[in-house]
C-alpha cells in the first residue's frame, strides 16, 4: 500500500497505518497512486482529513475539525486528531478492533503515573484514554493495575539510590527477531578477554562515584551474559564483586539460552549472589526453535531450567515471544502447558515486534507471522496461564512494529516483581550501564529530568574507545 502525508506529522501517521498493515510494504510517495490502496493526510480549512483510495478511486473520507486546539496532556493535541483521522479512517475499510487505540508510545504506565502525580483520578485517566485515545477497558485496566504496582516501588526511590546495568553482547547465534547490541559470539572469541578488561576499566572509573550510592539492583544483561565461557564467566563476575557493592534489592544475571548453561556457570552464579535468573525458552516448539536460529530444543530448555533448581536458584524468569513464525494459539498452549508444569517465579511475554535491525525484516516476505486474531487468542492463554500459576502483571512495555499493537508484559508470583524492570520502564532513577551498547541514565529529581550517556554499539568501537565512554559519565556527574 501507499501513502502520502502532506504536513510534518509524518511519523504519527505512518505509525497508526503500521498498526493496520503490519507485515505489508508501506511505500510512502509523492503522487497517488492508481494501483493498490493510497491513503493520503493532509490538512485545509482547519481540519485533519485522510482519504483513502482504492485503485485511484476514493473509498473513504475522514475529517476532524482542528481549529479549536488545546495542548493535550498526553501529547501534542494536533498530532493526536491527525493520528485519530487517519485511524477512524483506515479502520472503515480494515474492520480491527486495535486495543491500545491510537495510543502507540512505549511505556503507559509511565505516563499514568506522571497524571496520576499531576493529581488526576484514577476515573479521569480511564476517560481519557478511552475517549480521546480510543483504548480498549481491558488494556486500560491492566496499565493501571500495572501503574499502581510500579508506583509503590518507585515511591521509595531517591537520589542516593541507584542502579548498575552490565551488558555483554555475545551471544552463540543471532535470532532471527533480534535487534539487540549482539554480536555472534564465534566471531569475537579473540576479544572477549579484552571486552573484559575494557568493563573492568570503566567499571573501576565509575567505583567511587557508585558506591558512594545506595546500589539497589544490578541487571546483567546483553546478548548472553552466560555465552562467556566457564573462566571468562566467572572472571565477570569476580569483575563485578570486587568493584561493586553488593546491591541492597536484587542481582539478576541474564542466561537467556539454554545452550550456553553448564552447571558450573549456574553454580558461580548462586555463589556469587545472584538473587535472580533469566532462562528464556520464547517457545517451546521445536520446529519454531530451529526456524528462528536458536541453538537449543525444547529439552535442552528443561535440562537448563531443572539444573538450576539443582543448583538452588530459586528465582527464575522464563521470557517467551508470541507471534513466532508461523505459531498458533494451540503452540502456545503447548509452550504455556510445559512452563506452569516447572513453575517459575515469573514469565515475561513478548508480541512479536518487527525490528528493522533484524533478519526477521529482511525476511518478512517468506516469513508468515500470527494473525492478528491468533495474537489476540494467544494473549488471552498466556494471561489465563499466568493466574494459574499465581502470577500478577508487574511490569509493561511496547514497542514500535509490534503484531496487532498489543504488548509484552511481565508476570510474577507475590513480591516477586523485578525492581530493575520497573525502574528502567519507569525512568525515575539513575541507572549507570557499562559495556558497549549501553545507555547511562542519571536521573535529576529535581527537574524530572534524564541525563543519557550513550556507549558506542560496536565491540571493536568499544574496546577502542573505553576513555571516551568512561568520560562520557564523569562528565555528567561532574557537572
Ligand atoms: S538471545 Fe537475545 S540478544 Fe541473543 S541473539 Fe537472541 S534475541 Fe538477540
Amino acid at each position: 500500500m501507499y501513502y502520502k502525508v502532506e504536513h510534518k506529522y509524518l511519523d504519527e501517521v505512518l505509525s497508526i497505518i503500521q498498526l493496520f498493515y503490519f507485515g505489508e510494504k508501506i511505500i510512502q510517495v509523492e503522487e497517488i497512486k492508481k494501483e493498490d490502496i493510497f491513503i493520503r493526510s493532509y490538512l485545509e480549512n482547519h481540519k485533519s482529513i485522510c482519504t483513502i483510495y482504492k485503485n485511484g478511486k476514493e473509498i473513504v473520507t475522514e475529517n476532524i475539525d482542528i481549529s479549536n486546539l488545546e495542548e493535550n496532556l498526553f501529547s501534542n493535541e494536533t498530532a493526536r486528531l491527525i493520528k485519530l483521522t487517519v485511524f477512524k479512517a483506515i479502520q472503515n475499510i480494515r474492520k480491527l478492533d486495535m486495543p491500545w487505540g491510537i495510543l502507540t508510545g512505549v511505556r503507559p504506565t509511565k505516563k499514568i503515573n506522571e497524571l496520576l502525580e499531576e493529581g488526576l483520578k484514577e476515573e479521569d485517566i480511564k476517560e481519557l484514554l478511552k475517549e480521546k485515545y480510543l483504548a480498549t477497558d481491558e488494556k486500560i485496566n491492566l496499565a493501571i493495575d500495572i501503574a499502581k504496582v510500579e508506583k509503590n516501588i518507585i515511591k521509595n526511590n531517591n537520589k542516593d539510590k541507584i542502579s548498575i546495568y552490565i551488558g555483554i553482547p555475545f551471544c552463540p547465534t543471532r535470532c532471527i527477531y533480534c535487534s539487540f547490541s549482539s554480536f555472534n559470539l564465534s566471531r569475537y572469541t579473540k576479544s572477549v578477554d579484552l571486552y573484559l578488561d575494557c568493563l573492568e576499566r570503566e567499571i573501576l572509573a565509575l567505583k567511587d562515584y557508585i558506591n558512594s550510592k545506595e546500589i539497589e539492583n544490578i541487571y546483567i544483561g546483553g546478548g548472553t551474559p552466560s555465552s562467556l565461557d566457564e573462566s571468562q564467566f566467572n572472571r565477570l563476575l569476580t569483575i563485578v564483586e570486587k568493584n561493586i557493592k553488593k546491591p541492597s534489592i536484587e542481582y539478576t544475571i541474564e542466561a537467556g539460552r539454554a545452550d550456553t548453561i553448564t552447571r558450573q556457570k549456574l553454580k558461580d552464579m548462586k555463589s556469587f549472589n545472584a538473587t535472580r535468573i533469566s532462562i528464556n525458552p520464547q517457545t517451546m516448539n521445536d520446529k519454531t526453535l530451529k526456524l528462528i536460529g536458536r541453538n537449543h530444543l525444547e529439552k535442552e530448555f528443561l535440562e537448563a531450567f531443572y539444573m538450576a533448581r539443582e543448583e538452588g536458584l530459586n528465582n527464575i524468569n522464563t521470557d517467551i515471544i508470541l507471534g513466532l513464525c508461523e505459531e498458533e494459539p494451540k503452540d502456545v498452549l503447548y509452550t504455556m502447558n510445559k512452563l506452569k508444569q516447572l513453575s517459575p517465579e515469573s514469565l515475561t511475554v513478548h508480541t512479536l515486534a518487527i525490528k528493522r535491525a533484524s533478519r526477521l525484516n529482511e525476511q518478512i516476505e517468506s516469513f508468515n507471522p500470527s494473525s492478528f486474531y491468533d495474537m489476540q487468542e494467544m494473549i488471552k492463554i498466556t494471561k489465563d496461564f499466568a493466574k494459574q500459576m499465581n502470577m500478577k502483571p508487574y511490569y509493561m512495555y511496547r514497542q514500535k512494529n509490534m503484531i496487532g499493537n498489543f504488548e509484552n508484559v511481565g508476570y510474577c508470583k507475590e513480591g516477586l516483581e523485578c525492581f530493575y524492570n520497573i525502574q528502567i520502564m519507569e525512568e525515575k532513577q539513575t541507572i549507570i550501564s557499562f559495556g558497549a551498547g549501553a545507555t547511562s541514565k542519571f536521573y535529576f529529581e529535581e527537574q524530572n529530568l534524564i541525563k543519557r550517556a550513550f556507549n558506542v554499539k560496536s565491540v571493536e568501537d568499544y574496546i577502542a574507545r573505553i576513555d571516551e565512554m568512561i568520560q562520557r559519565k564523569l562528565d555528567i556527574i561532574r557537572e
